[in-house]
């Protein structure tokens, strides 16, 4: 069976605590785009530590983008195998901050629990950028919207997406990098004890 890394809350907890002042140090987010599920719990917590003092808190918009699927006879049913093609199953509301033109100009913040492929942070960023290239045209407007990237884990293999250069250069962040390996996040787990108990396991090993 496939090694499993199991992260607890507070691994996730530190990890975006850890990393949050890289990310300030140059590029305070206007908005968080969080790619649901996996991208939700690390947005919200990124966010306590990206809070400024007299600044209100940074809006996080969900999109919901699924690339893997449960394979029903893979004999492991808690690691999935990746699909070909990312489907879209919820995209901004930009309702609730005007419209789509208010991102033209700001810095968004993309946040997802892992880069594997990269196949779908590929497909974020390319669809994000067409979004807003259209608002910022339609505005007539020259100001550019900058995107960067925050994961909890990297996976140091071949990508099959690839990112802008000056995303890939300046404004990538993972709080960790890793091989190969399936990881277990606490909000995926059934049984939180026992999921604990895995890490601490493998910790004492
Ligand atoms: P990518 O498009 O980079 O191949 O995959 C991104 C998505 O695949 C992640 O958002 C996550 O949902 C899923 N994924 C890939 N590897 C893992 C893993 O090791 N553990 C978990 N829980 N999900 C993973």
């Amino acid at each position: 069976m496939a090694v499993k890394i199991y992260v607890t809350y507070n691994d996730v907890h530190k990890m975006c605590q850890e990393v949050a002042p890289k990310i300030l140090a140059d590029f305070q987010p206007n908005l968080m785009v969080a790619i649901g599920g996996g991208g939700y719990v690390p947005a919200r917590i990124l966010r306590s530590f990206l809070k400024q003092p007299g600044s209100p808190n940074i809006p996080i918009q969900a999109i919901g983008l699924s690339l893997y699927e449960k394979l029903a006879n893979s004999g492991d049913a808690d690691v999935e195998a990746p699909g070909t093609k990312v489907t879209r199953t919820q995209w901004l509301d930009m309702s609730a901050l005007g419209e789509m033109e208010n991102l033209v100009g700001k810095r968004v913040l993309i946040v997802d629990e892992v880069d594997d492929t990269r196949t779908t942070l590929e497909y974020a960023v390319k669809e994000l950028q067409k979004d807003v290239e259209e608002a910022r045209a339609k505005l007539g407007s020259d100001k550019k919207t900058e995107f960067a990237i925050f994961v909890l884990h990297n996976k140091d293999k071949q990508k099959k997406g690839a990112l802008p250069q000056d995303i890939v250069d300046h404004h990538y962040h993972a709080a960790r990098t890793v091989g190969d390996e399936w990881i277990c996040y606490p909000w995926e787990a059934l049984d939180i004890e026992e999921h604990d108990r895995n890490a601490a396991a493998a910790l004492a090993k």
